[in-house]
């Protein structure tokens, strides 16, 4: 049933899907070796004239809960990857980063799905990573059949949210992914507390010793990302680089980019 607040959230949900109503914006993931844009996070957006500017946070749970959640992944998805043709068009070539619920891993036609969306609109699919987070309820052992799927089709796959929640390091050496994402909340305590960095270099080097990429998330100051960068760690992402940006605002400011790299790592 729905109930009060959740009744009126997710109807206003329900409406902005249909008309088309909600909106993407990308976060850029920078390489620290050598500062250069590697792939951006497609994070959904919905703003309501009753409600205001609503958290995917707040509705993607309701999406999972209502069954709404496989448009919201296809309306995202395909919305990202038309970004990325129109991104080509202007000489920016980048990868994609897509964040999928572990409920539209249940199904195992969908990695198909997933490829037949790039092969429609021409986007290579090993420009793309599907981020995903352990629901409370499913390991994602279980989803062991999906994810290889994914991997034979070129398709990348990142645990996000490294080192919260359930992600064990049994699940990290027997699932196939590429990237782990070492959670912002690690990120913000290294530089004060010693336990944290010994947390951060213990996940970088086991990352590391399994063949994957390292991404810190939520990187907001200068310190954070000189101490990342001395603990080894691969790409970075958070608002020090750039917050999350309209679609329009990715070619500037890649463009200046390589200026404010070398200040970052100067200061
Ligand atoms: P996530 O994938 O871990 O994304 C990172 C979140 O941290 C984003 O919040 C981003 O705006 C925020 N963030 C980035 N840099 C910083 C920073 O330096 N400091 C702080 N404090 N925060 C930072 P957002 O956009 O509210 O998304 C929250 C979560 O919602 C995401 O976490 C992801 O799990 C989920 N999500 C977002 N878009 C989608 C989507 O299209 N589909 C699905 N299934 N989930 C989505
Ligand atoms: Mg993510
Ligand atoms: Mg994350
Ligand atoms: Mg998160």
């Amino acid at each position: 049933m729905r109930v009060g607040l959740e009744r009126g959230l997710l109807d206003g949900f329900e409406r902005a899907l249909i008309n088309n109503r909600l909106s993407m914006v990308y976060q850029p993931k920078v390489r620290l070796s050598d500062g250069k844009l590697v792939r951006v996070e497609a994070l959904v957006r919905w703003e309501d004239s009753r409600y205001g500017s609503v958290p995917p946070s707040r509705f993607v749970p309701l999406a999972e809960r209502h069954g709404l959640i496989d448009p919201l992944t296809q309306w995202g998805l395909r919305t990202t990857l038309r970004q990325w043709l129109a991104w080509c068009g202007e000489g920016l070539d980048t990868c994609l980063a897509f964040n999928i619920s572990a409920l539209s891993l249940q199904h195992l036609d969908f990695p198909d799905l997933v490829e037949r969306m790039c092969r429609a609109l021409e986007v290579p699919a090993d420009r793309l990573v599907l981020e995903l987070t352990e629901g409370a309820t499913q390991p994602l052992i279980k989803l062991m059949d999906t994810l290889t799927r994914f991997r034979i089709k070129g398709i990348g796959l990142a645990i996000d949210d490294f080192g919260t929640g359930y992600s064990s390091l049994m699940q990290l050496r027997q699932l196939p992914f590429t990237e782990v994402k070492i959670d912002r909340f690690f990120v913000a305590d290294a530089p004060e507390s010693r336990d944290s960095r010994v947390i951060v270099k213990a996940m970088i080097d086991l990352a590391h010793g399994l063949g994957l990429t390292v991404t810190a998330e939520g990187v907001e100051t200068a310190e954070q990302l000189r101490l990342l960068r001395d603990l080894g760690c691969d790409v970075v992402q958070g608002y020090l680089v750039a917050a999350p940006l309209e679609p329009e605002r990715l070619a500037p400011w890649s463009a200046a980019l390589p200026e404010r790299w070398n200040e970052l790592l100067a200061a």
